[in-house]
């Protein structure tokens, strides 16, 4: 339906999108997007969920792999 001019504006005042929020993780106190795990610790609420320091070291290892390759 077609509107006229001060009603289109009226309608689209309500389109602005809003900030986005972050709430603090109570175990490392990192920012994060909440009801989403921490990135930092992979923890959801104080409870484990991701296994972080697995990740780490695998990462340390590719790292270390990519060292030695490149020493050769
Ligand atoms: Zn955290």
């Amino acid at each position: 339906m077609r509107h006229n001019r001060s009603h289109r504006g009226n309608v689209r005042s309500h389109h602005g999108l809003s900030d986005v929020r972050f709430s603090a993780c109570p175990d490392c106190g990192k920012k994060h997007l909440p009801h989403t795990v921490c990135e930092n610790c992979g923890k959801y609420r104080t409870r484990p969920v991701l296994d972080v320091h697995s990740k780490i070291t695998k990462r340390e290892k590719k790292a270390k792999d990519k060292a030695k390759a490149e020493a050769r």
